[in-house]
């Protein structure tokens, strides 16, 4: 990593943003590819295979394989594993609950969003994690604007999640997206209102809400990727690109193609 470019926000132009539109749908029809073939039997190794084949037959190229050393086109992070879980031959089961994350480059540029699936039947206030994560997002969103701060996304997720009495993962963050995976600056999921940098026009971030059902507290597995709750509670994880234009939130991705697929099963 450039360590020169810390604390440096690379704005970008609307040429730019429209490219980082471009990568992100592409990762957002990878996801509705996921959601068309995730069920109960389904190994994460088939869903990651299926989803390299696609993004590469988009003239796009996985965005996580190979970045850090990441050995997957998709994380898969299944039940109490928060995010970055290896995808394994292991068959998902009924009552799972299977966060899928994925990055695309198109034109040198990075999308990178998440959705958590459910399997089967999942238990009533494990659904209700996922919902409340969900919201959390698009209430982050929300507060993504140029009157507001950094810190004012993660407050409005963090209000929402601990309301529900909820656990925020610490640990990881949001982050800004563009000809980098990960940019300045970091976009916690929690926070205190109106501190953190200003947010202006061209900023483009990626929001996403780590919340867990217990504690806020993750360990890291030996594989040095998979993150889990400590507790071994169930963990929720949902994902959007957000550029700011017009002083506003203008999402680049979206889970239309997701929820057509899941709409149709
Ligand atoms: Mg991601
Ligand atoms: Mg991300």
């Amino acid at each position: 990593m450039n360590l020169f470019k810390r604390n440096m926000i690379i704005y970008k132009t609307p040429e730019e943003i429209e490219i980082m539109r471009e990568a992100a749908l592409v990762v957002s029809r990878t996801l509705g590819k996921v959601a068309e073939e995730i069920k109960i039997g389904v190994t994460p190794k088939y869903l990651d295979k299926m989803a390299e084949d696609y993004i590469r037959s988009q003239k796009a190229i996985p965005g996580f394989l190979g970045l850090y050393g990441c050995p997957s086109t998709l994380l898969i992070s299944v039940n109490e594993q928060v995010v970055h879980g290896l995808p394994t031959d292991k068959p998902l089961e009924d009552g799972d609950v299977v966060s899928v994350d994925c990055g695309a480059i198109v034109d040198g540029f990075y999308g990178d969003h998440a959705y958590t699936f459910e399997i089967g039947n999942v238990k009533p206030e494990v659904s209700k994690l996922l919902q409340v994560t969900k919201e959390c997002l698009y209430l982050g969103i929300e507060q993504c604007n140029t009157s507001n701060r950094i810190e004012d996304i993660g407050f409005a997720i963090q209000q929402h999640a601990e309301k529900h009495g909820y656990g925020v993962v610490r640990d990881l963050v949001g982050h800004g997206l563009g000809r980098s995976l990960h940019e300045d600056p970091q976009v916690p999921n929690y926070g205190r209102r109106g501190r953190g940098k200003k947010i202006q026009n061209g900023l483009t971030i990626a929001i996403e809400p780590m919340i867990n059902m217990g504690t806020e507290k993750v360990l890291q597995l030996d594989d040095k990727w998979t993150i889990v709750t400590a507790d071994g509670l169930p963990s929720a994880h949902f994902e959007h690109n957000v550029a700011v234009v017009d002083g506003k939130a203008l999402i680049l991705s979206t889970f239309d193609f997701i929820e057509k697929a899941l709409a149709e099963k």
